[in-house]
């Protein structure tokens, strides 16, 4: 193992990952965080943990470990699991002090009375470890090319970029969206209400498209029939753009969006497990 790992930390998270990659000589996919992880010298170890915590980094003098949570099914999100803490280890280890066996580190939830600056710094260290972990896994210079590849746009490429990958439908489905060069988004919707979404520069760009959080779906949306168990789990059509991007969901003073006659297209999908929807809206580039 190069020393040069040291100094992985000042990169950023992305360049991090990469670096690790390239250092390792990986090039086969899907990745194996678990292998990654005895590289580095670290012990993983799967104990069954509260709900809430899906695993952590541990230090016992010099020795490391990454705790998972044996009570995950999913082998993606163990694995997802390990290359977060993986990421903690590269890009913040030296701040990590020596901690008793089974205290959890950097996945605790700050405590009520925890300042600002310490919810801060924690939830940067979250969403730090997350990019480590999305691009050690899926590495954007590669991922993107696969992406691009794929003839139709949407949950057929995600599914099938997920099983090439190894990785959740839900971590694919944002990392795919985020580097589309289509217009696109991803919305995860929960009980008819949008709880997160992810989009494409183009979708950022284009001034009739939008999305607010906490927005209720529009009664007509495809992702609004899934209120009805009944129905099947997957819809596809085109519907008016304007059941997504509703400037009447717009605060008054955000309000410069007119209502346009575009459609998109949505697919929706259910997620039993987590009984969400998530929806992919394509905007076709005749209609922008
Ligand atoms: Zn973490």
């Amino acid at each position: 193992m190069p020393n040069n790992r040291l100094h992985y930390a000042k990169d950023g998270p992305a360049a991090t990952a990469w670096g690790l990659l390239r250092d390792l000589k990986i090039q086969d996919f899907p990745i194996d965080p678990r292998c990654i992880a005895t590289k580095l010298g670290i012990v993983v170890w799967e104990r069954a943990l509260p709900i809430s915590c899906d695993g952590c980094l541990m230090r016992v003098g010099n020795a490391w470990g990454i705790l998972v949570n044996a009570r995950i099914r999913s082998e993606t999100r163990r694995n997802f699991t390990i290359a977060h803490e993986i990421g903690h280890y590269l890009l913040e280890r030296d701040t990590v002090k020596t901690s008793p066996l089974h205290q959890q580190f950097n996945t605790v939830i700050p405590e009520q009375n925890s300042t600002n600056k310490e919810l801060q710094a924690y939830l940067q260290s979250e969403q730090r470890a997350n990019q480590f972990a999305v691009e050690l896994l899926m590495p954007t210079p590669i991922f993107s090319v696969d992406s691009s590849s794929h003839v139709q746009v949407g949950l057929p490429a995600i599914t099938e970029l997920a099983a090439q990958y190894g990785t959740s439908l839900t971590s694919t489905a944002i990392h795919y969206t985020r580097l589309s060069e289509f217009i696109c988004a991803l919305v995860f919707s929960e009980s008819g209400v949008i709880r997160y979404f992810a989009y494409s520069e183009g979708f950022r760009k284009n001034k009739n498209c939008y999305l607010v959080n906490g927005q209720t779906l529009h009664p007509k949306a495809l992702a609004s029939r899934f209120a009805n168990i009944s129905y099947p789990n997957e819809f596809k059509d085109e519907v008016p753009l304007n059941y997504w991007c509703r400037p009447d969901q717009l605060k008054e003073k955000e309000n410069n969006a007119e209502s346009v006659d575009d459609n998109i297209i949505e697919h929706s999908r259910r997620i039993p497990r987590t009984k969400q929807i998530m929806s992919f809206l394509h905007l076709p580039s005749v209609f922008s």
